[in-house]
């Protein structure tokens, strides 16, 4: 896409602190990121959504992440790592190119998700609610939305 600007960093049209680069994937440094070492994975080919990258790529995404996340725990003696993804502005995604964080933890790094516990009203609701997202998934093609 002409104005996104990590498709920019793919086409090296402005700068970025590369940690890995394949023929389908880039991870780079965050520019603000919520702990030092926090690290972007993106597919190189623009994806608004999460949903439309082909496996390959989005496995390729999950399992360099999780490699790059060892490496944080490794050379920043980080005691963890957070992988985060925000798919859609209500859900706080501000660049629109997808793509996965990976933020390295502390004991005592003072970040604290705002992760909230509801309870549903009763188990027949859940229940409902399930079936209607089983029934959504079987009509999207191998769980990969169109846009
Ligand atoms: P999200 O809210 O999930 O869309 O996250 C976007 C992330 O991209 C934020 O953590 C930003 O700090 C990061 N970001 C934005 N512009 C750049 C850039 N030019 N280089 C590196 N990271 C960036
Ligand atoms: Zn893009």
């Amino acid at each position: 896409m002409n104005n996104c600007i990590f498709c920019k960093i793919v086409k090296g049209e402005i700068p970025a602190i590369k940690l890995y680069e394949d023929d389908l994937i880039l991870a780079f440094m965050d520019i603000a990121p919520i702990n030092f070492g926090h690290t972007l994975v993106i597919p190189k080919e623009h994806h608004t959504s999460t949903a439309t990258i082909p496996e390959n790529v989005a496995g390729r995404m999950f399992r360099v992440g999780a490699r790059l996340g060892v490496a944080q725990k490794r050379a920043l003696e980080a005691d963890g790592y957070n992988f985060h993804l925000s798919d859609g502005t209500v859900a706080g995604q501000v660049v629109m190119h997808a793509h996965l964080h990976i933020v390295p933890r502390w004991t005592d790094d003072s970040f604290h998700w705002n992760w909230r516990q509801l309870k549903y009203e009763s188990e027949e609701v859940r229940n409902e609610m399930a079936e209607k997202i089983v029934k959504a998934f079987k009509l999207s093609s191998e769980g990969e939305e169109k846009e």
